[in-house]
């Protein structure tokens, strides 16, 4: 199982970090390493200071495919999920500054807490999917999957001409505005259409 994250996918996050759009999707990996189930806690890692939420939408791979046509992408996922692409922003931006790859800062342990994977045919449309993350209470970060710059069928059309996707697969479909610090001791819940699908504390 690989998990391919997709940066750079809303248009009002790109503004926050003062990024410029992409002219193709901006694609990067996590390790299986990575992942969390079951609302296990995050343990806040000792070589970063600044590590951000970043609340995504995630699609779950039925299938094997390589080179899909943009317009069978759907028969390539039937589950989404939603999750949290744990960045240490700290060593993301001294990679950046050095134009050198984002691999720590992105695919560190524990850093994609996920939910559990529901059917599509739980939501109306795709592309008006509302979802959003509080932190101990607090709304901090709404999306629509409306908004994506991206969509997935373009986005799996996009990956699969360089990377062959398999079966149980993940992608991280980006986030939207509202990225910030995560601390010792917080609690994040994270709901797709009002419903909580993610609750756990960071230690
Ligand atoms: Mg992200």
């Amino acid at each position: 199982m690989k998990i391919i994250g997709v940066g750079r996918n809303y248009v009002d996050h790109i503004k926050e970090l003062n990024n410029a759009v992409p002219t193709s999707p901006v694609i990067f990996f996590k390790p299986e390493t990575a992942v969390i189930t079951r609302n296990q806690p995050f343990f806040y890692p000792s070589f970063s200071n600044d590590v951000h939420h970043e609340v995504e939408i995630i699609i779950k791979i039925c299938k094997h495919g390589k080179n899909i046509e943009e317009r069978f992408a759907n028969k390539y996922f039937e589950q989404i999920g939603i999750g949290i692409d744990f960045t240490a922003r700290d060593l993301q931006s001294e990679a950046k500054s050095k134009g050198l790859p984002w691999t720590l800062a992105k695919g560190f342990n524990g850093s994609a807490p996920i939910s559990d994977f529901y059917p599509l045919s739980n939501y109306d449309d795709l592309n008006d999917i509302n979802f959003h993350l509080e932190i101990d209470g607090r709304n901090v970060q709404n999306g629509n999957t409306s908004l994506m710059i991206y969509k997935v069928p373009f986005l799996i059309a996009y990956i699969s001409q360089f990377i062959m996707l398999k079966k149980g697969d993940l992608i991280f479909t980006g986030t939207p505005k509202g990225v910030g610090p995560v601390q010792i001791g917080n609690n994040l819940k994270a709901y797709i259409e009002g419903e909580k699908l993610l609750d756990f504390n960071v230690r």
